[in-house]
């Protein structure tokens, strides 16, 4: 495992906007407060989402679709760099009408509120090709 250890800087509580993206509001966010390294929990809903499943035989991403209205029990992720821009790694849990749950990796949604909690680090985090995993990780 490798790691280093990190300051905390600054802490933001943010209100997502209704109908913008969720994971992509988080990264312009990131970039107007020039974020280079941030864990970040959230909840709140989104009117429809769609998760990533990383196959790890295949190496490839598979897009799983909801067209419809799922609270966000529990939003964790963070922000790094990659390939030059903010990335929000974000990981969901989500409910729909009768309780019933999936989660995963998000890759977007459509906002209906939200609510943020983001810890800034004073160092920055870079996404490099791991070769064993095919995955953009951290570079420590
Ligand atoms: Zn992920």
């Amino acid at each position: 495992m490798d790691y280093r250890t990190v300051e905390s800087s600054r802490e933001f509580v943010a209100r997502m906007d209704h109908g913008a993206d969720w994971r992509a509001q988080i990264e312009a966010f990131a970039e107007e407060q020039e974020i280079d390294a941030a864990f970040f929990h959230g909840l709140g809903a989104v009117q429809d989402a769609e998760l990533l499943f990383y196959d790890q035989d295949d190496l490839e991403y598979r897009p799983i679709a909801f067209e419809e209205p799922l609270e966000v029990t529990a939003c964790i992720g963070n922000v790094s760099h990659l390939d030059g821009e903010r990335f929000a790694h974000t990981h969901v849990t989500l409910s729909d009408r009768e309780g019933r749950t999936v989660a995963g990796h998000l890759d977007r949604a459509t906002t209906f509120a939200g609510e943020l909690y983001v810890r800034e680090f004073d160092t920055e985090l870079v996404r490099q090709r791991d070769g064993t995993t095919d995955l953009d990780l951290w570079e420590l």
